[in-house]
């Protein structure tokens, strides 16, 4: 009979988020006190690789299995979040490496190549030639509060499975580049 008439068009499968599958949601990020860290309000939806560790564990393991429209709360421990604070992360270097030495001030950030790879550092203080910096992630050792929405989901390309990262939104490289 026609009770089925209101479905126009193929029936597709509903996708459940999996590893390999690039995720886009909408979020704000929260810390205790309910301040805004963060929001995707003016850039616009967050594309990820799931299961490629693109994006702090605690939310990817709340996200897993959630489908397309799924609105979602989420607490994550700093541990589960940006780590914990390293305090031996924080230093004192000679004003002499950097440079532009005499702009130096505290709040700045700036780049710094470590053994690790480069790191973004804070400066915490200034005293005479000597500067602290601080070389922990912004947010680490904060207990941190997502809203989510997922807006979309869909398969990865071959080439971002390669490359273990999303290819939306302009994202591209040489291939000399890769990283
Ligand atoms: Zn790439």
């Amino acid at each position: 009979m026609d009770a089925l008439r209101f479905i126009t068009s193929m029936i597709k499968k509903v996708m459940n988020i999996a590893k390999d599958q690039v995720v886009s949601i909408n979020y704000t990020l929260t810390d205790v006190n309910g301040q805004v860290l963060d929001s995707s309000q003016e850039t616009g939806p967050l594309s990820y690789l799931h299961g490629n560790d693109n994006i702090i564990p605690g939310l990817e393991k709340a996200l897993e299995g959630k489908t397309e429209g799924a609105t979602l709360k989420v607490s994550v421990p700093a541990a589960e979040a940006y780590g914990l604070r390293d305090e031996q992360l924080v230093i004192n270097v000679p004003k002499s490496q950097f440079q532009d030495a005499g702009t130096v001030e505290e709040g700045m950030q700036f780049e710094a190549e470590t053994s690790d790879g480069s790191r973004i550092v804070t400066v915490t203080k200034v005293e005479g030639d000597t500067v602290t910096i601080d070389a922990n992630h912004p947010l680490a050792g904060m207990d941190l509060n997502f809203d989510v929405q997922v807006v979309g989901i869909r398969a990865a390309t071959e080439e971002e499975l390669e490359h273990g990262h999303v290819h939306d939104h302009g994202h591209h490289h040489d291939d000399e580049d890769e990283e």
